[in-house]
């Protein structure tokens, strides 16, 4: 059985997710203290941080915000440009790149900013895609190694000191309280949280021949390097109250485009519009632990009062771990040709990596499926 937290939909069977002996999860509880934060102060230290470093650095830009294109990334450009901060913005250019995805990033720029769009040879991604989903059952093991490396890789390459990150994924959808807290992105939270899900870049020469230097922008930079430069990475969560829909709300105001209607698997149409993988990263998520994207969001909004815990698990029902026939409108068959695999061979994969004791089954033991093929929970709601 599944057990969800008492206050939003999250379930234990999210890696890393602490529940508290009230059965309250990581994430609400770090939710909770927020309340508690003076963001003024928070806001004057992060301004002072930022001066101390550009001051004893010189550095050219003030500071290098990694950029996706999305309405987080849109949003923290325009906190820098409303600070009077210069920033280099850098994009690790996604796996599948949507249209919608293309327009935003453009956008970006048009905010009026610097930008770098780094391309990791797509030849090797595809291989690298299939490797993450055959070997960890994660087509985006790639791009989220990429996200975290190669804006810091930039960072020691235009010798800009400090990288402005967006939220602590481990304070907004639950980790250990300590690492929650973390206004500092590091080698070590990366390693932990960053999704390596314990393939190392360094293996994959040795085990699938890809050349050594087809992984320079997988690899994080060496502590030495990091050290010449006196690279930090900041939480902008830390010093400024994060939200997925004010900032979808700023970003809209100043360009930015949504999807237009739901998208699939999701609850909303204004996040993950840049790759149309992210699908299939999202099922597999539901395969092996039982919840989606909507389940994420769903809770978000729980917390901040928006929706009830009820309207919540309606909308998770219908919507969370949808089985990814289209993603941002491409067909699944399109999205898979890329990188070698037919539908049955996907079906087969995802057989592999699903987790059969979270879904219900029929009398022969097969798992039962809605009428889309997504396979249906084992339990929504606590048992008692
Ligand atoms: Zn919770």
């Amino acid at each position: 059985m599944i057990r969800y937290c008492k206050l939003c939909l999250l379930p234990d069977t999210k890696p890393d997710l602490f529940f508290n002996p009230e059965g309250i999860c990581a994430a609400c509880t770090a939710y909770a203290a927020r309340k508690e934060v003076d963001w003024k102060t928070r806001e004057e230290s992060f301004i002072k941080l930022v001066r101390e470093i550009n001051v004893k650095h010189r550095s050219p830009w003030d500071c290098i915000v990694p950029v996706s294109g999305g309405k987080d990334s849109t949003a923290q450009v325009l906190k820098m440009l409303e600070l009077n901060l210069n920033p280099l913005c850098v994009n690790s250019t996604t796996c599948d790149l949507s249209e919608i995805g293309r327009f935003n990033l453009q956008n970006i720029k048009n905010l009026g900013v610097d930008l770098v769009e780094f391309s990791p040879d797509p030849v090797v991604r595809r291989k690298l895609n299939r490797i993450g989903l055959e070997q960890v059952g994660d087509i985006s093991w790639p791009e989220h190694v990429g996200i975290f490396t190669i804006p810091v890789r930039a960072a020691v390459q235009f010798k800009v000191p400090l990288i402005i990150w967006g939220e602590n994924s481990q304070n907004e959808y639950g980790g250990p309280a300590s690492d929650a807290l973390s206004n500092t992105l590091t080698r070590k939270w990366l390693e932990e949280y960053g999704g390596l899900l314990g393939l190392r870049v360094s293996d994959l020469h040795e085990a699938f021949g890809i050349p050594q230097n087809k992984l320079i922008p997988y690899f994080y930079p060496t502590d030495e390097e990091l050290q010449e430069v006196g690279v930090t990475g900041l939480f902008l969560g830390h010093y400024f109250p994060w939200d997925g829909l004010s900032n979808y709300l700023i970003a809209q105001a100043n360009g930015f485009k949504s999807f237009g209607k739901t998208i699939e698997g999701s609850m909303v149409d204004y996040e993950n519009l840049d790759n149309h993988q992210t699908g299939i990263h999202d099922y597999f998520k539901y395969l092996k632990f039982g919840f989606g994207r909507a389940t994420d969001i769903a809770s978000t909004n729980i917390r901040r009062g928006r929706i009830t815990r009820e309207q919540g698990l309606g909308i998770v029902k219908e919507l969370d771990g949808r089985y990814p026939s289209s993603c941002l409108g491409k067909k699944l068959s399109e999205i898979l040709d890329p990188i070698g695999l037919t539908e049955n061979e996907f079906g087969v994969i995802c057989d592999r990596f699903t987790n059969t004791t979270l879904f219900s089954k029929d009398h022969n033991g097969d798992i039962l499926r809605k009428p889309d093929q997504t396979p249906i929970k084992i339990n929504y709601t606590n048992v008692e």
